[in-house]
């Protein structure tokens, strides 16, 4: 059995918590280079360049990237051969964005009750999950989602027969009701099987891989490609002023599920979706 320490746990979460909101994703920036490269409008190109340098200010200057620094949804890939030892797992994630965001100075954001509306003062507690699987490793990975991306992810339960084109036109439609309210260029992350709650994961855990990364499976790969098409087609652009891109990418996620269920979940990263991941 290989034991992980709680300290071990806190101090590497307050790494990735730092990471995540000051350093923006090689991926993304790359790709948002190459979405300058390809706008023909003045305004797109000038949004897009503003991103570019908030993105370059933000690592320099030890920054955040957003003002909003999130909710943090962190995910622990855990070997069944691992043992906890000296508190709680949950403690240790906990404590460590509340002293990666105190050193940091980025925004508390979470409120204890979501309808008292208390801020909790130290941006916890995260929204965990665990993905229990054979072996003895330990990955932590953080998104620190912001609400104007988050708020804008819909969920739906498709009948079976509308199969590709309801999935299709379901993303479309929440890109295009998200307008400009997501940050875009947005990642689409897309969510497709399981039951309601699966779905939903799916399309979050969508957004941890990065966005030069096809699906390993050609006919999700090729539907990604497709659903990127069709949503850059909507036009809506850097910050919904208009322009060729309105996505930098689709991820698709899929899982089984029942003969008479179809789910399909979305939920949209802004063009600072930040994550970090470290394994111990
Ligand atoms: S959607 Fe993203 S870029 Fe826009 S305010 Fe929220 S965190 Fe910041």
């Amino acid at each position: 059995m290989r034991e992980i320490y709680y300290e071990q746990i806190k101090a590497a979460v307050k790494q990735c918590v730092l990471k995540a909101n000051l350093e923006l994703p090689e991926d993304i920036e790359a790709a948002l280079r190459v979405a300058w490269a390809g706008e023909d409008s003045e305004r797109a190109r000038g949004l897009l360049q503003i991103m570019l340098d908030n993105a370059e200010m933000a690592r320099q200057q030890r920054m955040a990237i957003c003002q909003d620094t999130g909710l943090v949804a962190v995910t622990i890939s855990i070997g069944q051969d691992v043992h906890i030892v000296g508190g709680d797992i949950n403690e240790a994630v906990n404590a460590g964005i509340r002293e990666g965001y105190q050193e940091g100075w980025f925004r508390k954001s979470v409120v204890t009750d979501p309808l008292e509306r208390v801020n909790s003062g130290d941006n916890t507690p995260a929204v965990i999950h665990y993905e229990l699987a054979a072996g003895d490793h330990f990955i932590i990975t953080v998104l620190p989602k912001g609400a104007g991306s988050e708020n804008m992810g819909q969920l739906t339960m498709l009948k079976p027969a509308q199969g590709w084109e309801g999935v299709r036109d379901f993303v479309v439609k929440v890109v295009k009701e998200a307008g400009g309210n997501a940050c875009p260029p947005v990642i689409v992350g897309v969510g497709i099987g399981g039951n309601m709650e699966m779905a939903s994961y799916l399309a979050k855990k969508a957004l941890l891989r990065p966005i030069n990364r096809r699906h390993n499976k050609p006919r999700l790969a090729q539907l990604e490609q497709e659903l990127l098409k069709m949503v850059n087609r909507l036009g809506l652009g850097p910050q919904g002023l208009g322009g060729a891109t309105t996505a930098l990418a689709v991820n698709i996620e899929s899982y089984p599920t029942h003969i008479a269920c179809l789910p399909v979940a979305v939920s949209l990263g802004c063009h600072a979706t930040r994550r970090s991941s470290c394994e111990l």
